[in-house]
């Protein structure tokens, strides 16, 4: 076969391997054979730029020259460094004569260097380091064909090197969400213990106070006792995100009525729909909707979608409830006619403190955390919560109870008591 086509068909063929070849080091290691082998060199490597853009490591050498791994090759002193100023390729014929060889690598290896040939490695014009080949056999100068065949190779090396620098980048990433994940993970176990016992001590001596006290003093009383029961209900939510997460909440399996637990919710939030002059409205068909299950845990998730469609819903707007039995659930629909959830947001509202809205501009208050612990009791039971909303014209959240529910989940336990 003509010699050119032979090279041309190895060079082709170098990168449906590389796809094949797991790890950096063998990839380089493969490029760097082949530039030895077609350009008929003596040597070759292929030099990684640090950094700060001053030295250039050894990545890959052939034959291997475990001599030259710790060697630092400065850029301002060495052929391939000119190589990488210049980003394009140098050819230098008599090595002895340059007055920027790096003399030491040599020295380190016991190599003589006659002739060089490096190339930058470049991806999207950034220099990520150095393709070259020395001493091209029979003392023949290195020509315009050997140039080709390395600056190909070196595309293929620029695309290695950069992928092992993104598969770093995404270790690193991964690592540090794993560590900011577990700073709130701890935040919220912490949070919740600390906050608990001195809350129930101010909660029960203001309450304890106020029945004490004239009635002059009972106003700034009911304040203290009514955002103490704020505080609580925020620690409370933080308790069930720190259960669940650790695998200790409990369902304690009873028979709940569904339509009492919403008439219930509907009695908490009814003086605020009224305050926004809000249609609130239930429909059943007056069955009481029994199931097994969790009525402190069911409770507090449809509380939260009710208040929510509450607050978020514009004067003179609607709330709607929709409960029935459909094969094997209880079907609850929550429906609102209030500023819906861009459709950006909506993956993420189940998520622990996320909110729509920027927290130091939002009218509402909240920690974003009432859909996240309405989901977990519903997870609880083996149910689903789920959401269709559109921006600026309303939102439904649909839950899905089974009729007999309660499978614990994971490390979390079920139990009739
Ligand atoms: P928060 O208690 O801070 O409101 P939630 O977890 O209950 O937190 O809700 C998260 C976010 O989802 C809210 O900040 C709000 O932007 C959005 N959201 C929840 N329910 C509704 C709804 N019915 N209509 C529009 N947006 C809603």
């Amino acid at each position: 076969m003509d010699a050119q086509l032979e090279r041309l068909q190895r060079l082709i063929e170098v990168g449906r391997k590389l796809s094949m070849v797991p790890e950096l080091s063998s990839m380089l290691q493969l490029i760097i054979g082949v530039a030895l082998r077609l350009t008929d060199s003596a040597a070759a490597s292929i030099l990684e730029l640090d950094l700060d853009g001053k030295n250039l490591h050894f990545k890959a050498s052939l034959p291997v020259q475990e001599a030259l791994n710790s060697l630092v090759i400065p850029v301002d002193e060495s052929i391939a460094g000119l190589a990488s100023k210049q980003k394009q390729a140098v050819a230098v014929t008599h090595v002895a004569a340059s007055p920027v060889h790096y003399k030491i690598a040599d020295e380190l290896s016991g190599f003589h260097t006659h002739s060089i040939l490096a190339c930058p490695i470049l991806f999207r014009g950034e220099l990520l380091g150095i393709i070259e080949v020395v001493n091209k056999l029979g003392g023949a100068d290195y020509n315009g064909e050997d140039v080709t065949i390395l600056e190909t190779l070196s595309a293929h090396a620029a695309l290695a090197l950069q992928t092992a620098r993104l598969q770093t980048l995404l270790e690193t990433t991964r690592q540090e969400a794993e560590r900011l994940d577990k700073m709130k993970t701890d935040f919220v176990a912490i949070t919740s213990h600390e906050l608990r016992t001195p809350l129930g001590l101010i909660l029960g001596h203001s309450t304890f106070l106020r029945e004490m006290a004239s009635t002059e003093y009972q106003a700034q009383l009911d304040t203290i006792i009514r955002n103490a029961m704020r505080l609580k209900e925020i620690i409370d939510s933080m308790t069930v995100v720190d259960n669940f997460q650790s695998g200790m909440a409990l369902v304690r399996r009873r028979t709940v009525s569904i339509r009492a637990l919403i008439s219930a919710a509907f009695t908490a939030i009814q003086k605020e729909a009224e305050t926004k002059q809000l249609t609130l409205t239930f429909e059943n068909d007056e069955s009481e909707l029994m199931i097994e299950g969790d009525a402190g845990k069911i409770g507090i998730a449809i509380h939260n979608l009710i208040k929510n469609a509450v607050v978020f819903t514009n004067a003179s707007g609607s709330v709607s409830v929709l409960a029935e039995e459909v094969p094997g659930y209880v079907k609850i629909t929550i429906k609102d006619t209030g500023i819906g959830i861009p459709a950006r947001d909506l993956p993420h509202i189940f998520e622990q403190f996320y909110q729509v809205e920027s927290h130091l501009t939002r009218r509402h208050g909240g920690m974003g955390l009432g859909l996240s612990v309405a989901k977990m009791n519903i997870d609880l039971h083996g149910g689903r919560l789920w959401v269709d909303s559109v921006e600026g014209t309303g939102s439904t959240f649909t839950v899905m109870l089974p009729l007999d529910s309660a499978q614990p989940q994971g490390g979390n336990k079920a139990f009739i008591d």
